[in-house]
């Protein structure tokens, strides 16, 4: 049992709060900050019962993280705002002694780059301090880490062959929105593609390649390639791995809208002159776009999220294909967000549980593939995210 500082309240910060919410054995007290305190405010008041305290916080600034988590004495630290607050948070932290939790790597505000060296960097340091660092701790990154460490415990002696799928097969009956933080989200896709073969990162042009794929009770949906974090963690966690590529489904109608908003520049990320002020055309993007937090009310339709794994189990190749499914329709009557949200938030809340349980606790920064994944797993459909596994089955890859 424990307490614990939730920083973001946004569509996954709302799942996140709601689960922690609900297991008061676990988490004794539960404070939610945030930039905009109208925002914890309302996710507090949605789940009733006096369960959640709220506060103001501006997580850039290392001293006001410092000052709240002194007030507030928490066991560990969930930081679901952004990426771009990963290492303020984590100096707070390592301030105070206190443990860390987050669902994405972190990203420089200016570089739409992402990789894990920033924070494995204070690996050391929070080792010193006798803290732990879990990172990545949603859906992708989080669950598909820990689909491939159960894989490897379990059903192979060497993976080879590594392919992550992430399809969203709902429909929120907008004509263009993300189903997280836009920025982030746009800043992702029009990136690069990059996967990892025989040692080597192989660049490739954005979305460049892509392929259709079957999904379970989906069917088929074009998948594109590209980067994702957890591939940069497996790869290292896991050398016997030859090849590790990561797809995920986009439709024709979302693509279009994405090329536009990159042809007429609205996707830039450096700073414009707009009548005497300075804006960041995204950034005003994201403000006129849909919330992502708030999609869930006419979303139907499913995500099929997982791993197809290729390798050997003694002596003879196996193929292997771990995922969940998860229902828009039902993540949004328990928790009034959609499947995204969701998927990410269920993992979050769960691995805070494992801190707390002192099964996922060690001084360091880990990512969750270095965790037991039989504890998380044992928990992860009861907790709302029932998952399935085919033995040598087509792979389509
Ligand atoms: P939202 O934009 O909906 O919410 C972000 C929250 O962080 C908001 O409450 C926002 O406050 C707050 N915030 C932003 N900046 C600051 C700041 N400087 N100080 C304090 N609070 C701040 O994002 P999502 O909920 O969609 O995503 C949250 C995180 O989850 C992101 O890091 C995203 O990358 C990650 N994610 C991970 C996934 C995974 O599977 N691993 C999948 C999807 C998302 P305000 O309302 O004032 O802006």
């Amino acid at each position: 049992m424990g307490k614990v500082l939730q920083i973001g309240a946004g569509g996954v910060g709302t799942v996140v709060a709601h689960k922690m919410a609900a297991l008061p054995e676990v988490f004794s007290e539960i404070t939610l900050a945030s930039r905009t305190k109208s925002k914890c405010d309302a996710v507090a008041k949605k789940i009733g019962g006096d369960r959640i305290k709220t506060a103001q916080v501006d997580a850039d600034n290392v001293d006001e993280l410092v000052a709240l988590i002194n007030k507030v004495k928490p066991d560990l630290v969930v930081n679901v705002a952004l990426p771009y607050q990963d290492l303020t948070i984590m100096e707070a932290c390592l301030a105070t002694h206190t443990s860390y939790l987050d669902t994405a790597n972190y990203e420089p505000k200016d570089v739409a780059h992402f990789e894990y060296s920033w924070q494995w960097a204070y690996k050391k340091r929070f080792e010193d301090a006798g803290i732990t660092a879990i990172l990545g701790c949603g859906f992708d990154p989080g669950v598909t880490s820990v689909f491939t460490a159960y894989a490897a415990k379990h059903h192979f002696d060497e993976i080879q062959y590594l392919d992550i799928v992430d399809c969203n097969a709902g429909n929120h009956h907008k004509a263009f929105a993300t189903n997280f933080n836009p920025e982030i989200n746009i800043r992702e896709i029009t990136q690069k593609g990059r996967y990892y073969q025989d040692g080597k990162w192989v660049e490739t042009g954005a979305l460049e390649i892509h392929k259709g794929l079957n999904y379970p009770e989906i069917g088929e949906r074009e998948s594109y390639l590209m980067f994702h974090e957890e591939l940069e963690s497996l790869v290292k966690n896991f050398p016997t791995i030859k090849r590790a590529r990561f797809w995920m489904t986009f439709g024709q109608e979302y693509l279009t809208h994405l090329r536009v908003i990159q042809d007429i520049g609205m996707a830039r990320i450096d700073e414009v002159d707009f009548n005497g002020v300075k804006i960041v055309p995204l950034q005003f993007l994201k403000a006129v776009l849909p919330n992502p937090g708030e999609l869930g009310e006419n979303y139907e339709g499913y995500t099929s999220i997982g791993c197809r794994i290729r390798g050997l189990k003694d002596g003879k190749e196996r193929t292997y294909y771990i995922y969940n499914n998860c229902s828009h329709e039902a993540a949004y009557k328990e928790t009034g967000t959609q499947a995204v949200s969701y998927t990410t938030g269920v993992p979050c809340a769960l691995g805070a549980e494992m801190f707390m349980k002192g099964i996922w606790k060690k001084p360091g920064v880990w990512n969750v593939e270095d965790f037991d994944p039989d504890p998380f797993l044992a928990r992860l459909g009861e907790q709302g995210l029932p998952w399935h596994e085919k033995f040598d089955v087509d792979l389509e890859l």
